[in-house]
């Protein structure tokens, strides 16, 4: 008996990927892939050959069911894939690198880049107060800009980066402070006891889903060690009004809103079927991140300086993001996300935006 193939594809736009079932005598042989790659290989066994006709016949008819057509090997080429997620190669002008914030609860320490803690506050300073109803401001979160990923140096200035908020007047207070000579180390120098090291393991849970209400006031941080780079992409209604480029239904739900439930929707063996990295992905673009693109939420409003008048520049996104030992949350402000922005010139300027969704 001699072998039997058929050759299917599918390519519109959103998917490029191939389908071939070969039946020889009893065996079946399945590949399947993006096109112009070898692909994965399954090979089953049946008991007669009727059997493996009938079996092959089936997996066909379900593939051109869902708008595979018969092809020939070697029509249509390979699509260039110049990133590990290929599947959004399309939007590489698009394309920015977001940084994640990796945690650790650990004691407080003045300079570190964290959230929650006490400020560094320059010496013989007052702890700040709010200019409209003179209440203590609420301090959330402080970066220490030398600290930054490499290519990020100097882009948001030196010294510290602080936020505090007055949760009365629902106003931010974003500020930059340079920091002395001196001030430039953010080693540790009190020793965790164990009685701390047992408060840390229910405080940073605990934090992180009340909204970081800090009971040990400022005695812990949640101290960012590192920054994990991921790639970044803008709002569809950004990257729609600014850059002309649309969003299909399948790239949007990759970039901001894949989830477990959406995978269910593709078979297993399926190329389009989202990974767990892409979930990952998709969380990390609209939770906490460094550089990269603001999550807009419900419109697109974009920030420029008062002083010159450029476009600002997003410095951070904080909000809903804050990932530890499988906790997720910290909601920064009701539901909404707090999109800081500074202008790329006067690093002293920024505008800070509520994106609700
Ligand atoms: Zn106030
Ligand atoms: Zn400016």
């Amino acid at each position: 008996m001699t072998k039997e193939t058929t050759y299917l594809e599918l390519s519109d736009g959103k998917s490029h990927k191939f389908y071939e079932v070969t039946i020889d005598d009893v065996e079946v042989t399945v590949r399947y892939g993006r096109i112009g790659d070898a692909g994965k290989t399954t090979v089953t066994a049946y008991d007669n050959a009727e059997q493996a006709q009938k079996e092959a016949s089936k997996l066909v008819n379900s593939k051109l069911k869902k708008g595979y057509e018969r092809a020939n090997k070697g029509d249509r080429i390979k699509q260039p894939i110049s990133r590990s997620d290929r599947r959004l190669a399309r939007l590489n002008h698009l394309r920015r690198t977001g940084w994640k914030p990796l945690i650790k609860p650990t004691l407080d320490a003045p300079l570190a880049s964290k959230y929650l803690g006490k400020p560094w506050l320059s010496p013989g300073a007052n702890y700040p107060h709010c200019p409209n109803c003179q209440g203590a401001l609420n301090f959330h979160f402080q970066l220490n800009l030398q600290e930054l990923p490499e290519s990020l140096q100097g882009k948001f200035g030196t010294g510290l980066f602080q936020l505090f908020t007055c949760f009365s007047c629902y106003t931010q207070f974003p500020q930059i402070l340079q920091l002395p000579e001196a001030a430039n180390s953010t080693s540790l120098v009190t020793e965790i006891t164990p009685e701390d090291a047992a408060n840390l393991s229910t405080w940073a849970p605990y934090v992180i889903q009340t909204s970081g209400i800090d009971d040990f006031h400022g005695r812990y941080m949640l101290q960012i060690v590192g920054w994990q780079p991921f790639d970044d992409y803008p709002y569809y209604e950004e990257a729609q009004d600014t850059y002309g480029t649309e969003y299909s239904e399948y790239e949007e739900m990759l970039i901001f809103h894949v989830d477990e439930q959406d995978c269910e929707f593709y078979e297993e063996d399926d190329p389009d079927r989202p990974t767990p990295t892409d979930i990952q992905l998709a969380w990390d673009r609209t939770a906490d991140k460094l550089s990269g693109w603001g999550y807009w939420g419900q419109s697109v409003e974009h920030q420029y300086c008062r002083i010159c008048g450029q476009l600002m520049q997003l410095l951070y996104q904080l909000g809903q993001g804050i990932e530890y030992a499988g906790h997720q949350g910290m909601t920064y402000d009701t539901d909404n996300l707090l999109l800081v922005f500074q202008c790329a010139e006067h690093k002293e300027e920024f505008n800070c935006y509520g994106s609700a969704f």
